[in-house]
């Protein structure tokens, strides 16, 4: 019979098998919040960001597929009623909504997923999967710099950065249903934060599948 050790996995180097977890970022419009899951996404390989599909106008810069799946109010209307959208909301008189499959298979396949979604998607998502979701919400350092990144953004008519700021207030409110807060002060700062607690729930026992097994290959080794 060969030595225990030949046989079993080397702890060092075998991976662990997991369960992706669902990364929520909300946050009133204007925190910072896109700047910030770009960041994340480009910064980390194991996690993507989640794709919408909208009914809302393409934006310039943005791009088909990447930023969203742009689509009409009937294929909207008839993929929600297939069961096709994981959670929906109405923001904005748009409809936004997360595609069930891609979800379900980053989990299987121990992929992370980030979502750029409001606290409706949060709450939605919370209530299915309410073990795999990691909620966090940035806050503004105060409502001038809000204000002030809504208006020189320059993508939106003056009447839609009115309406946003009128909803900011409501958005800030819920921040209490986050499991963290950040108050994005500085984007290196809070990028760096963000990492923290990524790094800490994948590290959660519960998420890491395959543990049984390698501390049984562990204590093969023994
Ligand atoms: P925007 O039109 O500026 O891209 O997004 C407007 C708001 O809709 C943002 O607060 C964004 O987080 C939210 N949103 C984007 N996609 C989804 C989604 O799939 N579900 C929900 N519930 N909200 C979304």
């Amino acid at each position: 019979m060969p030595p225990k050790s030949a046989a079993s996995p080397n702890p060092r180097t075998a991976a662990i098998e997991r369960r992706g977890l669902l990364l929520v970022l909300s946050s009133p419009s204007g925190a910072g919040k896109t700047t910030l899951a770009h960041k994340l996404v480009a910064s980390d390989r194991n996690i993507a960001m989640s794709v919408s599909v909208t009914t809302r106008h393409m934006r310039a810069g943005e791009q088909d597929g990447r930023d969203y799946h742009f689509i009409s109010d009937p294929e909207f209307a008839r993929r929600r009623d297939a069961g096709d959208l994981l959670e929906w909301a109405a923001v904005f008189d748009h409809h936004y909504g997360t595609p069930r499959k891609p979800v379900t298979d980053a989990m299987v396949a121990g992929r992370d997923l980030l979502f750029d979604i409001d606290w409706q998607g949060a709450q939605q998502l919370n209530e299915q999967l309410p073990h795999d979701i990691v909620r966090v919400f940035i806050l503004p350092p105060d409502g001038k710099t809000l204000e002030g990144r809504l208006t020189t953004r320059a993508l939106d008519t003056p009447e839609v950065v009115a309406k946003r700021m009128q909803k900011a207030s409501s958005e800030i409110s819920h921040w209490p249903e986050y499991d963290y807060v950040i108050v994005n002060r500085d984007v290196e700062e809070s990028h760096a934060n963000l990492s923290a607690i990524l790094t800490a729930e994948r590290l959660k026992r519960r998420r890491q599948l395959g543990l049984t097994n390698f501390v049984r290959g562990i204590l093969d080794t023994l």
